[in-house]
């Protein structure tokens, strides 16, 4: 029978850390002891599981409600020998229960049907006690002997196979995931729902990022949906409804950051962060914040499109007026007045559309206040020149005059 072990199973990505700590561990520990060392292999492959529910609130409803936690995890491998001692091989844990006993063996380890039926007897020191475990044991002749939890040092020499057996019983199964033993700091929560109520929030109280929250002394958008998420609502006022046309942009948001390419993220830490954990469709504690956040970079990179797309519909339905020199009559409305000074004096810059939406800008020297933001006005005015700004055609104009003013219209 041999005694080498290969196993694999799920580990929980933010835990790789105590688990290799764990392992470098116990084999100094059986460097001393001349025994081989285990060797952790971690693979590419992911999976979110989901692990247990959290008591929280329904910032729709306000109502209680149980949120799913997750766990991204990944698959690794253990490979090794089963620790030999005093010629002795670890075989399995038996926990003695009231009715029954339950056996936790080492992968590829059988452990003899009568085991199941064993009371908490020890072979080393030949008693039967009150136990919780006792542990088998087999030597290379495939002889067994079943041994008290604190007599496994004594008979063994050493409690390390104990050590080993935990490593290869934590890959052996996924009995971590019913059993909740793992910290909180792996727990991740569905993105789904946090980015429904993050629409929510942002169309009820507008956004706050934890920077302009610290200046001024309010909530961060991330700690309101944060305590919508964990706290009963406190005051009516303050519930949010969660439309439909929340989930929308939640759902808009969620596939365009989970869609960024390569090109959109190399070098930008925000944005790598923002794939990642959209890819993963969970977020931890620690990047709650940023997973938030997706909807409101969301909404930004939606206005910078809308922006982009009005100036090249600009570039391409804007055209010159009139001839250069000619005294024209127009209906214009006035979208900007705006002084300036320079080493010539004061300038007043007015920037005006026809009603085809045409732009003109006129450079009046002196202060000029005839014109007023938003309003529409019949002038006459002489064509100074057919110029470009930003690629759009502009016609420069001099010489303005109101020759009636017709209000906002
Ligand atoms: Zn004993």
């Amino acid at each position: 029978m041999s005694n080498e072990t290969k196993t694999d199973g799920w580990f929980p990505v933010n835990l790789l850390d105590n688990l290799q700590e764990k392992i470098a561990r116990l084999n100094r520990r059986a460097a001393r002891l001349g025994l081989e060392p285990l060797e952790l292999i971690v693979t590419d492959e992911r999976e979110v599981m989901p692990v247990g529910e959290i008591q929280g609130w329904d910032g729709n409803t306000g109502l209680p409600c149980s949120h799913t936690i997750f766990h991204t995890c990944a698959r690794v491998q253990v490979i090794g020998k089963a620790p030999k001692l005093h010629g002795w091989f670890f075989v399995a844990r038996i926990e003695h229960t009231d009715n029954t006993n339950l056996l936790y063996s080492v992968p590829n380890e059988t452990v003899p049907d009568e085991y199941w039926q064993a009371e908490a007897w020890c072979d080393h020191c030949q008693t039967t006690r009150r136990r919780n475990d006792t542990f088998v044991v087999r030597n290379e002749e495939g002889e067994y002997k079943q041994v008290g939890s604190s007599c496994i040092k004594d008979f063994l020499g050493h409690d390390i196979p104990l050590g080993f057996w935990r490593v290869f019983r934590d890959m052996a199964d996924t009995d971590w995931l019913d059993k909740n033993c793992y910290p909180p700091t792996a727990r991740e929560f569905g993105l789904e729902g946090i980015l429904n109520l993050t629409a929510a929030v942002i169309h009820k109280f507008g956004w706050r990022s934890r920077q302009t929250a610290e200046l001024e002394c309010k909530e961060a958008t991330s700690d309101t949906v944060s305590n919508y998420y964990f706290h009963p609502p406190t005051k009516e006022q303050n519930r949010v409804q969660v439309t439909d046309t929340d989930k929308e942009q939640a759902k808009a948001a969620h596939q365009w950051a989970a869609a960024l390419t390569d090109e959109q993220t190399t070098g930008n830490n925000y944005l790598t962060n923002l794939r990642a954990i959209a890819q993963n469709g969970t977020v931890t504690d620690r990047s709650w914040g940023i997973g938030c956040s997706i909807i409101i970079a969301h909404k930004h990179e939606v206005e910078r499109r809308l922006r982009a797309k009005l100036a090249s519909q600009r570039q391409a339905t804007c055209e010159w007026i009139g001839e250069v020199g000619q005294r024209i009559e127009m209906k214009v409305q006035c979208l900007l007045v705006k002084e300036m000074e320079s080493q010539f004096g004061v300038t007043t810059l007015h920037k005006m559309v026809d009603e085809d939406g045409n732009e003109m800008v006129w450079f009046a020297s002196g202060t000029h206040n005839n014109l007023n933001t938003n309003e529409w006005y019949k002038v006459k005015a002489t064509v100074k020149n057919h110029d470009t700004f930003r690629d759009v055609r502009q016609t420069k104009i001099n010489r303005v005059k109101v020759v009636e003013e017709l209000g906002a219209v």
